[in-house]
């Protein structure tokens, strides 16, 4: 058996020992004669996985008191419509910073339930960098403030948390939760997609602040208060629960690993060695302004995009899967999540180089 090295930006690799623990596990968890995806949610076994799980996810982020941690469906995509639902009603309208594909998704979905400002854009630069602090505008009676830490299709990063205030602050953490330590207080919702950093698809976590919950408009559906699912512990109905039991996987071999704080040395110098590998070359080239690059995604085009589909076979034949860049943006993208061993970034490196050494 071989592993493949999947620079895919999600769903991503996963833990190796993550996967041969679930493979251990998979027929009978812990003497209980099943596997995980086949117990009952509201069971011994499963509430027991799943407050483990929780209580790891809080400990790695140090959570602190007053916030709950919501284990649902739907994706990131969800909390597009859910957090107007839930906020809008809180003031005049919501602000947005818009830095790339992901929240200008967000945007559109959130002018459906209520007033939406642009409190800053990048679209003018192509979205090759985060806004500075002083750049943002914020309306004094804004409901929030939603952004997008980590811009995954466009690779850019906001080196900082805005500074918003009272208003509550709400970030799409799709591509970084994890990835290094956060300062969860300075947030009022955080959400995310699991199928990066955390664990398999159709998992999404939200992080809230407990006083943002209870305010949502009368006709918002039972499955997106966030009221329902902080109520009931995330089980008002089904939960995704082996991806639930998955991520739970994930916290404790990040634990293992010595934290978030590890993880992000870890997470820093991998992608430092890439964009120093990129910079190096007159080869091959990232747009994105230094100071705003994102650690997971790291998106660069070739000097010949003639070039393109035999970099991607080459890489493809020596194991280095998915490394085709967004249709929206082209080139080509190296996800480089948590699971994403060193030695794989130096064997892309090592392969960008000879493959250069041969074209270029
Ligand atoms: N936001 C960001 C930053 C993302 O990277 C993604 C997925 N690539 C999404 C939202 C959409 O997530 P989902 O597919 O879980 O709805």
């Amino acid at each position: 058996m071989s592993r493949a090295y999947n620079f895919s930006a999600g769903p991503a690799m996963l833990p190796e020992p993550v996967l041969r623990r679930a493979m251990d596990e998979m027929l009978d968890w812990h003497g209980s004669g099943m596997c995980v995806a086949e117990m009952s949610h509201r069971g011994k076994e499963f509430m027991s996985i799943a407050e483990q799980a929780e209580a790891d996810l809080r400990e790695l982020l140090a959570i602190p008191d007053g916030y709950k941690v919501l284990f649902l469906q739907g994706g990131a995509s969800t909390q597009f419509a859910m957090v107007p639902l839930n906020l809008m009603g809180r003031g005049e309208g919501a602000d947005y910073i818009k830095t790339g594909s992901w929240s200008k998704k967000a945007i559109a979905e959130a002018k459906r339930f209520g007033a939406v400002r642009i409190a800053a854009t990048t679209e003018e630069d192509r979205f090759t960098r985060a806004p500075a602090q002083d750049e943002l505008a914020l309306d004094a009676g804004s409901a929030y403030v939603h952004y997008t830490p980590n811009e995954t299709i466009e690779g850019v990063e906001f080196p900082y948390i805005p500074d918003v205030g009272e208003r509550p602050l709400v970030a799409d953490m799709s591509s970084t939760l994890l990835s290094r330590p956060i300062d969860v207080a300075r947030y009022g919702i955080i959400y995310a997609g699991a199928q990066k950093n955390i664990g398999p698809a159709g998992l999404t976590i939200v992080i809230v602040r407990e006083d943002l919950i209870g305010a949502a408009t009368e006709q918002t559906p039972t499955m997106l208060d966030y009221r329902t699912h902080a109520e009931s512990g995330s089980m008002y109905n089904t939960p995704p629960t082996y991806a639930w039991y998955l991520a739970g996987l994930v916290f404790q071999w990040l634990k293992d690993l010595g934290g978030l704080s590890a993880m992000a040395t870890i997470n820093e110098r991998k992608a430092a060695a890439l964009y120093a590998a990129i910079d190096a070359s007159d080869f091959y080239a990232n747009p994105v302004e230094p100071g705003s690059r994102s650690w997971m995604n790291v998106p660069f085009t070739l000097a010949d995009p003639e070039l393109d589909a035999k970099f991607l076979a080459e890489a493809k034949a020596e194991g280095l899967l998915t490394l085709k860049g967004h249709r929206s943006v082209g080139g080509m993208r190296a996800s480089i999540y948590n699971a994403m061993p060193e030695e794989a970034v130096q064997a892309l490196i090592a392969f960008m180089q000879e493959f250069e050494r041969r074209n270029g």
